[in-house]
């Protein structure tokens, strides 16, 4: 018999489910709101189309469902067969007639939520592997989803903002993104400073004498770590007038 609820119990995980199915929501929203001829429009994302974005919404969901099956059953199935494959996808994708492209994004959200739904709880713990080929436990892939469908809603450019990404969701990709550039060394000299939380919230190369401080309201620091632009952000340095571009994220 198919579960009507979650299988799991654990209170972190479906707190994270709840973040995921809230973003889905969210993006179905600013989807919604575009008449089919806006699809065609630009995205905040260089080269990409609204469509472009729908597009990568719904085969990310396919490809995520795909990890969870890989978990339930044992038998590995990678997100995608190569990024070329990923990408022809999408380009692709973009091209479906309004309605099919609704459906796409609907139908695999749909999709991967049962999927979800159905995981029994200890498969959430078997590993499985990501695109960028990190190891990682199923439950990994709830946040996969939920920093796509909240940043890429945004990227829509018909209204959301970051200031609409729930705090919980931006702090972790902060930290997420912060993580990755301390990782590569790209932050050196740069220290990222968020000013509207109630607990201090420093990122970046916090061993350097005199830093580059980046600082703003999380949602502004969040969007400018992204790669997407400025707004709301301040810098101060002896020979920087002008907030740097973060480093690159992914
Ligand atoms: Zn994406």
């Amino acid at each position: 018999m198919v579960a009507r609820h979650d299988r799991t119990t654990d209170p972190v995980l479906l707190e994270g489910l709840l973040q995921a199915r809230r973003g889905t929501a969210f993006f179905a929203r600013k989807l919604n709101e575009l008449p089919d001829a806006e699809l065609d429009g630009d995205s905040l994302l260089p080269g990409w189309t609204r469509r472009h974005v729908t597009a990568h919404i719904g085969y990310n969901a396919r490809a995520i469902a795909r990890l969870i099956e890989w978990a339930a059953t044992g038998v590995e199935t990678p997100m995608y067969a190569s990024t070329s494959v990923r990408d022809h996808e999408i380009n692709f994708g973009a091209t479906l007639p309004p309605i099919a492209l609704r459906h796409l994004f609907d139908h695999s959200a749909v999709h991967l939520n049962v999927e979800w739904r159905d995981l029994p709880a200890e498969a959430w713990h078997h590993k499985v592997k990501t695109a960028q080929g990190r190891i990682v436990p199923a439950e990994e892939t709830v946040w996969m989803r939920t920093r796509e469908v909240w940043v890429h809603a945004v990227d829509l450019d018909n209204g959301a903002t970051f200031t609409d990404i729930p705090t919980p969701v931006l702090a972790r990709l902060l930290k997420d993104i912060t993580g990755a550039w301390h990782t590569r060394g790209t932050d050196t000299g740069l220290l990222i400073r968020v000013t509207d939380q109630p607990g201090a919230m420093v990122f970046g190369d916090t061993n350097a004498e005199t830093p580059l401080v980046v600082s703003g309201p999380l949602a502004a620091i969040t969007q400018w770590a992204t790669g997407r632009g400025t707004h709301g952000v301040t810098a101060t340095s002896t020979d920087l007038p002008e907030v740097p571009p973060a480093p690159k994220w992914i």
